[in-house]
């Protein structure tokens, strides 16, 4: 595999960054995880917007041009034959001192992996996951805006150990005030009487590209889709539940928290969904191929 770092390929075994850089000193810097069907890249254009806002937020300037970066993830692609895979896209706030001043810092990094994604098992996709609420709530947008897709991911990461510690794949956070905010790395959607809901973005969730793709598919397809606070209640009584990511895809939620969701099995609204979502990613996207 050749890995992209800063306009040059590097073997996998040569693909370092410096263990000065504020990427790794900090988590200073940022990511996308992207995806490429049949050929194409996944709805590369929104990943390398967010990509952008999330630079702007925390005042990181991209070394490189939106159009740049688009090249750049296509071209590792097609380096590294990757037709159907997974795209880690990082920037860095580069090399500098050991002092948290990232104006000490050089040039942020751009790095580009295309590889193969592992997913959860598909057995899962068939029958669901069962998920739990984890004690750790989700960052505050006044501490670290969870809309950034930061480098930070420790908040995340604390979750998804309460979440395995409980015997689980993902879990819930909540809010500091308590609303059902998003799961470690997917956001979250219910049915209830055929419409879809998700919690607002207010709420603590990233502006997961999935989530925004999924509430276009619902829409076209007649069902009301709306974004109101959500509490745990709102969860256990819902018909259907799934969860939405760049990686997972559309999974099927079964049991939150011991509760069954609905009759206990994957709905009806969820499976047309996912029938949707994949028909979509099959025929749009950047091409891979010259
Ligand atoms: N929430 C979090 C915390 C995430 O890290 C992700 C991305 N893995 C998502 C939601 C889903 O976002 P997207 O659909 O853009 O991948």
């Amino acid at each position: 595999m050749k890995v992209y770092i800063d306009g040059q390929y590097y073997d996998e075994r040569n693909a370092k960054v410096s263990v000065f850089d504020h990427g790794l000193l900090y988590g200073d810097g940022i990511f996308e995880g992207i995806r490429a069907y049949n050929g194409r890249v996944f709805k590369l254009k929104e990943h390398i917007d967010r990509l952008f806002c999330s630079a702007r937020a925390i005042l990181l300037s991209v070394p490189i041009s939106h159009a740049e970066i688009m090249r750049a993830v296509v071209a590792t692609c097609r380096r590294n034959k990757v037709r159907d895979g997974y795209i880690r896209l990082v920037v860095t706030r580069g090399r500098g001192t050991l002092g948290l001043n990232p104006n000490r810092c050089q040039e942020p990094s751009v790095i580009i992996i295309a590889d193969k994604i592992q997913l959860y098992p598909a057995e899962l996709y068939q029958n669901g996951l069962e998920i739990v609420t984890v004690p750790t709530t989700r960052n505050l947008h006044s501490a670290l805006n969870p809309a950034i897709k930061s480098l930070n991911y420790l908040n995340n990461v604390l979750a998804k150990i309460e979440a395995n510690n409980a015997g689980c794949e993902e879990a819930i956070m909540l809010n500091a005030e308590g609303f059902v905010a998003e799961c470690t790395g997917d956001n979250i959607f219910i049915v209830k009487d055929g419409r879809l809901q998700t919690p607002p973005l207010s709420a603590g969730a990233l502006y997961g590209i999935t989530r925004q793709t999924v509430m276009q598919l619902a829409q076209d397809e007649g069902v009301p889709v709306s974004e109101p606070n959500l509490t745990r209640y709102d969860l256990f009584n819902a018909d259907e539940c799934f969860l939405t990511g760049t990686g997972a895809e559309i999974i099927p939620v079964v049991k939150i928290d011991g509760r069954p969701i609905g009759s206990g099995k994957p709905g009806p609204v969820t499976a047309k969904l996912v029938q949707q979502y994949h028909s979509l990613t099959q025929v749009s996207g950047e091409p891979i191929d010259d």
